[in-house]
């Protein structure tokens, strides 16, 4: 299952370093020996989670279909367009936030604003729909950067 996950996030677009690289920009200043393999190992773990496997698999299916056409209106318009308001892809998301509490949580707030690294080229992306992506890979670095943050290294 992990395997058809990391292949799906690549179809879309997202490499694991991707994720990586945005872990270790957030954590960075509170765990200065940080490394890149650290911060990947950290993405892997949170991706051997069931409940978040199965969140990311919803999230690009529902991008997919929209973008194929195969929601009906006006779910197909609401999700194709990201509509500001729609917000259930963030709630998604919190699905894999959540796995490591409320420092998560936090995490999750702020790459939603500031959107660093692979979470921008998603949201401007000219003609793939990845109103749930961007919110599924800013829901695993914000998982992974708790988990560093809980000292969870692994
Ligand atoms: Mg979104």
């Amino acid at each position: 299952m992990k395997d058809i996950v990391i292949r799906k996030l690549s179809e879309r677009g997202v490499e694991l370093v991707d994720i990586a690289a945005i872990v270790s920009e957030l954590q960075k200043p509170y765990h200065p020996g940080l490394t890149p393999e650290v911060s990947l190992s950290t993405v892997l773990a949170v991706l051997d989670k069931r409940e978040v496997q199965h969140t990311i698999l919803v999230g690009i299916a529902l991008d997919t279909m929209a973008e194929q056409g195969f929601l009906e209106d006006p779910l197909c318009a609401i999700v194709s367009e990201d509509e500001p308001l729609f917000g259930v892809d963030e709630i998604l998301a919190l699905g894999i936030t959540n796995v490591y509490g409320t420092i998560g949580l936090t995490n999750f707030g702020y790459l939603d604003k500031v959107k660093p690294g692979i979470l921008r080229l998603l949201n401007n992306h000219p003609t793939q729909v990845h109103t749930f992506l961007d919110d599924l890979v800013a829901g695993v670095a914000a998982a992974a950067s708790a988990r560093i943050a809980h000292n969870i290294f692994k």
